[in-house]
């Protein structure tokens, strides 16, 4: 049989040093893009420079007629937002399992977010959206979680059909595709995070895509005021008297992180290319393993593989707990397995069960609790998340992150009692 688990003080079936996986990947080329953008313009007010090279970049990646950049995800969907005119009391309908931030800058516009509960890939469930849509909802917005598409096809459809706006947070999911269409791409706009870990990276920052012309201009108004207003304004337009202001806050990204982003842009495919090998290895691999499953994209849909999550299955391992099993996995040398911890469903978190407390605007307006969100809670109880490697180089330690799995799993019942 297998050796002793290394939780028990056998050897541990991962030896490859950590860090297991860093992102982004910075080569000689990036560090040089830094150091002349350093010397060229550190601050830029207008789209000039990197900025515009950036953008162009992203619209004829996307096939997108306008993408405004941002300091950061959050700041990106707060301006799409905006752009969509949300007014308070606006009903919005939102994955109950996304990242927090998809959600929180709606609270700032006084909107009450509607969660909708996922399928069983984590993704938005259309009929559970259809059956929450009220005569008070303005829109629905959905998250490609972990880089697996949802169905934005359907969601859009059902959007049309009650005259709602249909917006994505891509924030997992740069380059993914359902059916030939790019994600971020089906609705009247999309945001995009392009924070450190994210498969299209900036360090820090975000953008906003939209082939709307009254969108893209709302959104420069809630996020870029000034001179880049004044400039891409129509002088005629009704807004343009506003263009000095905007309302006020500035959402302008930094022009290092822009360079940063515009080298991982040129090379965004090799990556995706990459993980996509080693995601069919760790799916295939993984596959059949007691107390795993593993998941099963649509053909038509190409992930991301932002993460690869597994899910937990205890029946299958006479009850014993994730959390025992994960332990053994780290015992092994998994660094990287993770259960993730800030992104669950949010009527977990405090802040939506009690938004008054801190929003005073939003005292009694909304309480979620435990329970709510049945299949979210069992995708998230179940998750253990692991990196997807772009390097062939890195399939060695895939398989060895497949063989630690297969062990603990051989042993489960000296980790019961
Ligand atoms: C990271 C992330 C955000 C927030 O992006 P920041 O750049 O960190 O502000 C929003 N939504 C999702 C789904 C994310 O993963």
């Amino acid at each position: 049989m297998t050796s002793p688990l290394a939780l028990f003080g056998g050897t541990a079936a991962v030896t490859a040093p950590t860090p297991h996986f860093t992102w982004p990947p910075i080569d000689g080329r990036a560090v040089s893009a830094v150091v002349s953008q350093l010397q060229s313009a550190v601050s830029i007010y207008d789209r000039s420079g990197v900025i515009a090279e950036l953008e162009d970049a992203l619209r004829c990646y996307f096939g997108a007629r306008h993408a405004v950049l941002t300091a950061s995800g959050t700041a990106a969907l707060y301006d799409l937002y905006a752009a969509c005119r949300i007014r308070p009391g606006d009903e919005v309908i939102v994955p109950a399992y996304t990242f927090f931030a998809t959600v929180t800058p709606l609270l700032h516009l006084g909107a009450i977010p509607v969660l909708a509960d996922c399928d069983e890939r984590g993704n938005l469930d259309p009929a559970d959206v259809a059956r929450r849509i009220t005569q008070r909802t303005s829109g629905i917005v959905v998250t490609h979680m972990w880089g697996v598409p949802a169905d934005a096809a359907a969601l859009r459809t059902l959007a049309d059909a009650h005259e709602l706006f249909f917006l994505e947070d891509g924030s997992h999911a740069h380059g993914a595709s359902s059916r030939g269409r790019k994600i971020g791409t089906f609705g009247r706009g999309a945001a995009f995070s392009m924070n450190g870990p994210k498969p299209l990276s900036a360090g820090e920052g975000g953008f906003i895509l939209t082939d709307d012309d009254e969108t893209y201009y709302d959104a420069l108004l809630h996020g870029q005021y000034n001179k880049r207003c004044r400039n891409e304004i129509p002088a005629e337009h009704r807004m343009y008297p506003f263009a000095v202001t905007g309302m006020g806050l500035k959402h302008r990204i930094h022009p290092l992180a822009a360079s940063i982003a515009l080298g991982q842009l040129d090379r965004l495919d090799e990556y995706l290319e990459g993980r996509t090998q080693i995601a069919a290895y760790l799916l295939e691999h993984l596959d059949g393993i007691p107390g795993i499953r593993v998941p099963k994209p649509d053909k038509a849909m190409h992930p991301s593989w932002y993460g690869l999550v597994l899910q937990y299955q205890p029946d299958e391992l006479d009850g014993l707990p994730a959390g025992r099993y994960h332990d053994a996995l780290l015992a092994e040398g998994c660094a990287e397995a993770d259960r993730p911890g800030s992104t669950c469903p949010l009527n977990l978190l405090p802040l939506f069960q009690d938004p008054g407390e801190l929003l005073p605007a939003h005292k009694g307006t909304f309480a979620y609790q435990p329970g709510d969100f049945p299949q979210a809670e069992a995708f998230h109880a179940g998750a253990i998340k692991l990196p997807v490697w772009h390097r062939e180089e890195h399939m060695r330690l895939a398989g060895q992150y497949v063989e630690a799995f297969r062990k603990v799993s051989a042993s489960y019942r000296s980790l019961l009692g």
